[in-house]
């Protein structure tokens, strides 16, 4: 049965059909519905029972305002940091997001799932539908084009098929895309903690194999994100952790498809910018989904991404106190590096 309480069999036809509910997915939506396109977003029976704080960069702001969002986030946010304090085995000192002419640039502490809940709020609100799903899911193709999603036997039609089902990638798998990877294995997790010694900033340190990122949310509440780089195989069902290697995928969109979020891109949380990235590609391949050929543009955009940032932070990475676990040289492959 369906949230409308009856069972929905190849009825369901829309311009433009998402799958996934996260930032990505709640992003293109409102883009979608923006332009005034109909939208579906296929959501999952249990929302995730995990829940962290995140730091956002500044350049999420832009984008709020695009979204038509940036007030009520501004409310949602614990705090507006304009920086961190970032300590390597050799020292450290304070990172300052940035200035210019209307001041110094500030980023967004708050909670992942409270962001979500409001993008979510604001689709609905201007008229997306969300319908709830679980099974296999194939992608039905026509001449090279995707037709939309068949999952558990009904078929959901879409001119434009989203895939923003983040870790799981299930277009991809679908359609047999092979993604690159960039990095050791990485799994991050997260703790929580009241604490009678708040910090006042968020405090990034940096270990030989891994590192630790603390965060305050307000009322003594301490937040502890850490990454470790791992030998072992990463194995989603045991959950001791999300992986979060870095990977890309060449072929993120194609006729009728496109990947959004960390389903086409993912770099671990010492990014600082994976929401950025999320609510970017949920709009940029909205924007270019209408333009001749668009879906070429998308790739190209998401390429030129993936190796500027990859580049970035692997020159980050290649530096005291990683370099003894990090490649060399950065580049993506489709062999994940091990070590
Ligand atoms: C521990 C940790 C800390 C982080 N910290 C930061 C930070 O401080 N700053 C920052 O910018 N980024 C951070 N990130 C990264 C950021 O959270 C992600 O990049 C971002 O949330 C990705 O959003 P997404 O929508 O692409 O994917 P997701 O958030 O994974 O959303 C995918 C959605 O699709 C749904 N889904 C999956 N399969 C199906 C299906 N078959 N049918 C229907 N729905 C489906 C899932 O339930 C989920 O809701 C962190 C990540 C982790 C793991």
């Amino acid at each position: 049965m369906d949230v409308l309480g009856f069972d929905l069999v190849c009825l369901m036809k829309t311009d433009v059909l998402i799958v996934g509910d996260g930032i990505a997915g709640l992003s293109s939506a409102i883009t979608t519905r923006q332009k005034g396109l109909e939208t579906v977003v296929l959501q999952p029976y249990s929302r995730p029972k995990d829940t962290f704080q995140v730091m956002l960069h500044p350049g999420v702001e832009s984008l709020f305002k695009m979204l038509g969002v940036d007030q009520e986030v501004s409310c949602l946010a614990h705090s507006r940091p304009d920086g961190y304090w970032q300590y390597s085995t050799d020292g450290g000192g304070f990172v300052l997001y940035g200035q210019d002419t209307e001041g110094t640039w500030l980023g967004y502490l708050l909670n992942l799932r409270d962001l979500e809940a409001l993008l979510r709020a604001k689709a609905l609100g201007l008229g997306a539908i969300f319908m709830k799903t679980a099974g296999p899911v194939h992608a039905p193709m026509e001449y090279g084009t995707v037709k939309g999603l068949e999952i558990a036997g009904k078929h959901w039609g879409g001119d434009l098929t989203i895939d923003a089902s983040g870790g799981r990638g299930i277009l991809a798998r679908d359609l047999c895309l092979k993604y690159l990877f960039g990095s050791p294995p990485l799994v991050a997790t997260c703790a929580s903690k009241t604490s009678s010694n708040p910090v006042s900033h968020p405090v990034f340190r940096m270990k030989p194999d891994g590192w630790r990122f603390d965060i305050c949310t307000g009322q003594g509440q301490h937040s502890t994100i850490s990454m470790a780089i791992t030998a072992q195989k990463i194995n989603p069902k045991h959950k001791s952790g999300w992986d979060v290697s870095w990977r890309y995928l060449p072929e993120c969109a194609g006729p009728g498809y496109a990947l959004v979020g960390d389903s086409a891109f993912r770099l671990d949380p010492g990014s600082g910018s994976g929401v950025l990235r999320a609510i970017m590609m949920g709009i940029k391949a909205i924007e270019l989904s209408d333009k001749p050929y668009g879906w070429r543009l998308y790739r190209q955009w998401v390429s030129d991404w993936a190796h500027t940032d990859g580049a970035a932070l692997a020159s980050i990475y290649s530096e005291k106190p990683f370099n003894a676990a990090w490649p060399k040289s950065h580049r993506w492959s489709d062999v994940k590096l091990s070590f």
